[in-house]
């Protein structure tokens, strides 16, 4: 058995991983790049692998940074089932429709942009029927049962507690009279969230791939983040200003409509309080998530469940209120009432958020508050990390709202959370790797369940692949060329976007260029001393760059073990991907994203 990493292998999004014997191919998940230009610009880089050998993909849920490539993959020849659990299978209708959507209303964008600029239009990533075209090869399995996928796999779906319908898949395969069994953590969630059962630990495996999104770092107490939550509403209406929450469309808006629907329905103290405060869901998807959420009972825990049997619907109570259209949700900001809004997207990249930040940022009286993960390069992460000021739909908006990250209510399991998910394991795996994390958090991970079991972990920074087969340990005995970190998987990702998958590696943007364009952007804002000092710094980074360079040619010669060509190649990947944030740090427009300019329709 062969793992190749294509996805998820340097950040958290994009996850993808490639499983090969002799005689078949399959991927577990097909996930969408986010979270900035230089990252989407990854999903217009072929895959490196032809999608019509492979046979199927198994998805670990319905989340896009999981499942927003599988149009791409169907556009280009793939015609296997899809396996996933039930509930994925419903909130994967929902997904990918509205990420067709999206693309589609960029790209329309884009193009009358082009047309201005006398350029070509680019073609979107994929269209809503490529998106119905994966949607029709949705196979869907119940949770701990044993499905054969071809002649040499079988797998079997556990409850993974990260959204509805995610799942922990355990993969054996067979080949060559050797059996092996792979665990793929997927996302892993919180245990004792609301609405989900715990992760389901598995206690045996030869391989493990894992997530490590909160690799390094411990989440406050569920509890005390409802409470911050409720102090900070209780604040900021007493002041007269708005409660505004980006949150992922489906999973975190269904956890905070429970938690509310405590409140409200519930005998708490702060049910005085809120009495006047509406809550507005913003997002159809977030509507359509809760019906899918509401149709799936078979899935909840046993809390949950008791909410039932007690005749209140956990997702429901008198002040919240689902806003479907553009129109109602416009009138959501002259509605005079205090307030709550739940909007997407959960990263502030798209959707309706961007105009409720808009209305709401300048304002000193109101906050705004983070419930989930943010990556870099996203304008939730900008907002996290203490921007003054942000644009939205080309105007410069002032930042004088509060900002409150609450890590509490994430999805995905904190460090110690995932040691223990580990630590499940009853002797240590012959390999596990670390992917979906940033390369600190995968880093640290490493260094802490190295420390306190003893176990290795393989950190996964860049696309490669690994031959599993025979023995055990950490062995990254030789790639296939065309998957191998020294292959510029990366290579065609830089701007310009609109022609990466057709252009030729070596049409790469000069050093040059993105060096004046930075040099512009620099003047536009900062003092002589100021622009003089990055330059300075540049241009420093350029001669450690170049020795380094002289160095490794150097000690490339001969003699190099196979370890260590491995660990350069990571960092090698690594620093490529730095690169191309800093390229893009200085070349990126703020654009609107889904939404076309100001005054239109939304
Ligand atoms: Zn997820
Ligand atoms: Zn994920």
């Amino acid at each position: 058995m062969k793992i190749a990493f294509c996805g998820a292998a340097s950040g958290v999004t994009g996850s993808c991983h490639m499983i090969s014997t002799d005689r078949h191919k399959i991927l577990l998940d097909c996930g969408q790049f986010q979270g900035g230009a230089a990252m989407e610009a990854m999903n217009r880089v072929p895959f490196p692998f032809d999608p019509e050998e492979i046979e199927c993909v198994v998805v670990s849920h319905a989340h896009i940074d999981h499942i927003g490539r599988l149009p791409l993959l169907v556009k280009q020849g793939f015609q296997g089932p899809i396996y996933c659990t039930d509930a994925t299978s419903d909130l994967m209708d929902v997904m990918l429709k509205d990420s067709a959507h999206i693309h589609e209303q960029e790209a329309e964008w884009k193009a009358r942009k082009a047309r201005r600029a006398g350029r070509e239009p680019e073609e979107p990533l994929y269209t809503t029927d490529d998106a119905l075209a994966a949607l029709e090869l949705r196979r869907p399995v119940r949770y701990d049962t044993l499905v054969e996928i071809n002649d040499q796999m079988k797998i079997v779906f556990n409850d993974a507690g990260h959204i509805l319908g995610s799942a922990v898949i355990e993969l054996w395969t067979e080949e060559g009279g050797e059996t092996k069994k792979l665990v793929f953590s997927g996302d892993l969630g919180m245990n004792g969230r609301p609405i989900l059962n715990d992760p389901v630990t598995i206690h045996k495996a030869d391989v493990v791939v894992m997530e490590t999104t909160y690799g390094n770092r411990l989440h406050e107490q569920n509890a005390a983040s409802i409470r911050r939550l409720l102090d900070i509403v209780v604040e900021t209406t007493q002041r007269g200003g708005n409660v505004v929450i980006p949150s992922f469309a489906v999973g975190r808006t269904q956890e905070l409509i429970f938690e509310l629907n405590r409140i409200y329905d519930g005998d708490s103290p702060y049910k005085d309080l809120l009495r006047n405060v509406q809550v507005f869901v913003d997002s159809p998807m977030a509507v359509q998530a809760t019906e899918i959420f509401k149709n799936n009972a078979q899935d909840y825990d046993e809390e949950m469940r008791e909410f039932i049997l007690q005749g209140d619907h956990p997702l429901d109570f008198k002040n919240l209120h689902f806003t479907m259209t553009s129109d109602e949700s416009k009138l959501i900001n002259t509605d005079p009432r205090p307030k709550i809004i739940i909007s997407a997207s959960g990263m502030c990249e798209a959707g309706r958020i961007r105009h409720h930040l808009k209305h709401n940022l300048f304002d000193p009286r109101s906050s705004v508050v983070f419930v989930g993960y943010q990556a870099e390069g996203t304008l939730g992460r900008t907002l996290i990390e203490g921007a003054r000021e942000v644009k939205l739909f080309g105007d410069t908006i002032a930042v004088k709202a509060q900002i409150h990250n609450l890590e509490g209510f994430s999805g995905h399991a904190d460090r110690d959370g995932l040691y223990a998910w580990l630590s499940g394991f009853e002797r240590e795996p012959g390999e596990i790797f670390l992917v979906h994390g940033e390369p600190d958090a995968k880093r640290d991970f490493a260094a802490y369940v190295k420390a306190h079991k003893g176990w290795n972990c393989i950190v996964v920074n860049g696309f490669g692949e690994y031959d599993l087969s025979g023995g055990t340990g950490f062995s990254p005995r030789q790639s296939r060329p065309g998957i191998a970190a020294e292959e510029p998987v990366r290579r065609t990702a830089e701007r310009p976007v609109q022609d990466a998958a057709e252009r030729p590696a070596e049409q790469r943007p000069s050093v040059e260029a993105v060096g004046s364009a930075s040099e512009r952007a620099v003047e536009e804002f900062v003092s002589e001393n100021e622009r003089g000092d990055l330059l300075e710094r540049l241009r420093g980074t350029r001669e450690v760059l170049d020795s380094v360079l002289r160095n490794l040619e150097t000690a490339a010669g001969d003699g190099m073990s196979v370890e260590k060509l491995a660990e350069i190649k990571n960092l090698t990947a690594s620093l490529e991907m730095d690169v191309l944030n800093l390229g893009s740090a200085v070349t990126e427009e703020d654009r609107p994203k889904t939404e076309p300019e100001e005054g239109g329709e939304r």
